[in-house]
């Protein structure tokens, strides 16, 4: 038996990373410094607030930690909870470390190197870490492919990773190489077959291989996807979930075209797929995920970048199967979209990905997580009855920590470069620095997005230089709602995306969706342009048949929804005709500052004896998706009916 203890390697220069055919590298979150209103808020939100309840769920009302406390006493104690709880754990000190990086906490950072001192000796002699099977018994360890064992390994990694680029400490990374190599060496080099239950731990692999420059962990990662799609799962995950494509183990990963399953272990898998394909080369990987990406984001996304609509299987159904009201749309599903999209971007330089990214990360995602900061949605549904409210945490508690770890590292998604072009993907204010052909160029960049499109960029590098600036223009300012054909404007707009560089228009070509200026820069240069913030009616194809004669608002990256609160305690009681004309505001003191769009609607009133129904012009008002459910439970819908049988006048 190869039980063999990981000799801990000298992580390499995390700069110095060996991806072979990647084109594009985004620039980490910890040389970004974000200062604007929107995300600087959220961020320190999730270090007051988040952070604190994610660490109190986890330490003191439920038994999280102390599983790992039992494991090192030895005693027989019995395990609590569920057999994926240690992720929480993990995914919690993910965020923490991403956390100290933005506002360094003593106090905190104490509390994680505890944690770790915990976990640290909860990990048996041969690098096995897990307390589920530690606790209620070894001799099952590795038997049941459903049990998340490499699912929990995968979040371990990531956290050793984070908090190892944040303090430099190295605890919690070598107890992850300890178990990574256990892995190793229990299924690779063994040639043991073993298809994870729910993936994440392909793309962790990619993380700990970028991190020690040890290739044993790329080729671990590249050995999980190699085992999907041969029946090696057969009699095990397939049996409790009846169908292989739960897991998306139908046919080998090269040969997936089709998007099934559990939406957050797809997500998670192909964000490996990516990873690898883009360390590889391997063009077989990047070929199945672009044909992936087109079921998903043409056939099976919501408007908001939501995916995953049915709770039966958490997950995809059939194409267009697209319900409002009972729209599963994990919270995870939406960050995984987010990682999965940024490594499509960086694989192929195409803005289309980050259009989509963009899209789930204002809307899907942020929806996860209210206004302060203590409450979560885990589903995030596109129409309520008023039965939907945000909760303290969940029994199974992916979504708090997972939207805590985003929202924390949310600066990992504005920039990236190549060798001789620095790409501009979120327009979100920061500074950032990016070494280019030897020469450090810093960037600034100004705006008050997403309410307003007006972007200011000054480019500084140390001495005179010719790069390119690649800076998106993103579909929704080209009269794309969103690619592919699923959600289209009704109306064209002329408005179009003028760029100018110390204020000279500057006539650039369009690139794969990026605004291409090829120029010398010289300190002080600035970029500006205006995206146009107007406010656009969607319709989606006619095969989603729960929007048929609806029509929902989009204003920049961000999709409108109507709430109770705002029009008199009903939102499903409006019609939405056609021409009407709408007006925007900015209100600082709603929830948390926002822009509103109002507009002329027909409100249908029934009569007090019930015997007849009363249509009322009347001025309604809508706030963004992600805003919703921050004023107590409420009716709500995004997708407005334009006719009367679609509406709901009876309705509390
Ligand atoms: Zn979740």
């Amino acid at each position: 038996m190869l039980s063999q203890i990981g000799i801990a390697q000298k992580p390499i220069d995390r700069n110095a990373k060996a991806l072979q055919s990647q084109k594009i590298e985004a620039i980490d979150f910890s040389k970004v410094e974000v200062n604007d209103r929107f995300w600087k808020l959220r961020m320190d939100k999730v270090s007051n607030v988040t952070i604190p309840v994610c660490i109190e769920q986890t330490e003191v009302k439920t038994p999280r930690i102390s599983n790992f406390e039992k494991v090192a006493r030895k005693k027989g104690e019995k395990h609590e909870g569920i057999y994926y709880d240690d992720s929480d754990v993990y995914k919690a000190l993910e965020a923490i470390a991403y956390s100290l990086k933005n506002n360094p906490d003593a106090k905190l950072e104490m509390k994680a190197d505890d944690w770790i001192n915990k976990i640290a000796a909860a990990q048996l002699s041969d690098g096995y870490l897990n307390t589920y099977y530690t606790l209620t018994g070894l001799k099952n360890r590795w038997t049941d492919m459903e049990k998340h064992e490499d699912y929990n390994a995968g979040h371990l990694i990531e956290a050793a990773v984070a908090y190892y680029n944040t303090t430099g400490k190295r605890k919690l990374l070598d107890a992850a190489i300890r178990f990574a190599d256990h892995i190793d060496s229990t299924f690779r080099l063994q040639n043991r077959n073993w298809v994870t239950g729910h993936q994440e731990i392909e793309l962790a692999l990619v993380k700990l291989y970028n991190t020690t420059g040890n290739k044993n962990y790329l080729h671990l990662s590249h050995w999980f996807l190699e085992q999907r799609g041969y029946g090696y799962g057969k009699g095990v995950i397939w049996d409790q979930w009846k169908q292989p494509e739960y897991a998306q183990d139908k046919v080998p990963v090269k040969e997936q075209k089709q998007i099934t399953g559990h939406a957050v272990r797809a997500m998670y898998l192909y964000t490996g797929v990516a990873d690898v394909a883009a360390a590889t080369g391997d063009a077989s990987y990047m070929n199945a995920m672009k044909t992936v990406w087109e079921d998903v984001v043409y056939r099976n996304m919501y408007i908001t970048g939501g995916i995953g609509s049915s709770g039966t299987n958490e997950g995809f159904t059939v194409d267009y199967d697209l319900p409002n009201e009972n729209a599963y749309c994990e919270t995870c599903a939406s960050v995984g979209m987010v990682f999965w999209n940024q490594r499509m971007n960086s694989l192929t330089g195409e803005s289309k990905y980050i259009d989509v990214l963009e899209r789930s990360l204002y809307n899907g995602a942020l929806d996860g997580l209210s206004l302060n900061g203590d409450r979560f949605f885990y589903g995030n549904p596109l129409s309520s009855n008023g039965t939907h409210a945000r909760r303290e945490w969940f029994g199974t508690a992916c979504c708090p920590s997972n939207i805590a770890r985003l929202v924390a590292s949310v600066g990992n998604y504005i920039y990236a470069k190549s060798s001789e072009v620095i790409w501009i993907n979120l327009f979100v204010g920061s500074t950032t620095s990016i070494p280019i052909k030897g020469n450090n160029i810093l960037i600034r960049q100004e705006t008050a997005y997403p309410w307003d499109g007006a972007v200011k960029i000054w480019v500084e590098p140390d001495k005179k230089i010719r790069h390119q600036l690649a800076v998106r223009i993103p579909g929704w300012a080209q009269n794309e709602s969103a690619p592919g054909n699923t959600y289209h404007y009704v109306d064209t707009s002329k408005k179009t995306v003028t760029l100018s560089v110390n204020g000279k228009p500057f006539p650039y070509k369009l690139k794969n969706g990026y605004a291409v200026v090829d120029r010398e820069w010289n300190k002080g240069d600035v970029v500006e342009f205006v995206l146009p913030m107007e406010v656009r009616r969607v319709v989606a194809i006619d095969s989603i048949k729960e929007n048929r004669n609806r029509v929902a608002l989009q204003r920049g990256p961000l999709v409108y929804c109507v709430e109770g609160a705002d029009n008199g305690g009903k939102a499903l009681n409006i019609i939405l005709q056609d021409k009407q004309l709408f007006t925007t505001e900015y209100k600082p003191e709603l929830l948390g500052g926002v822009v509103v769009i109002n507009t002329d609607a027909l409100v249908l009133i029934p009569s007090s004896d019930g015997t007849s129904v009363e249509a009322v012009n009347k001025i309604i008002t809508c706030i963004p998706y992600y805003a919703w459910a921050n004023r107590g439970k409420g009716q709500m819908q995004v997708w407005i009916p334009q006719k009367i049988t679609d509406i709901k006048i009876i309705s509390n």
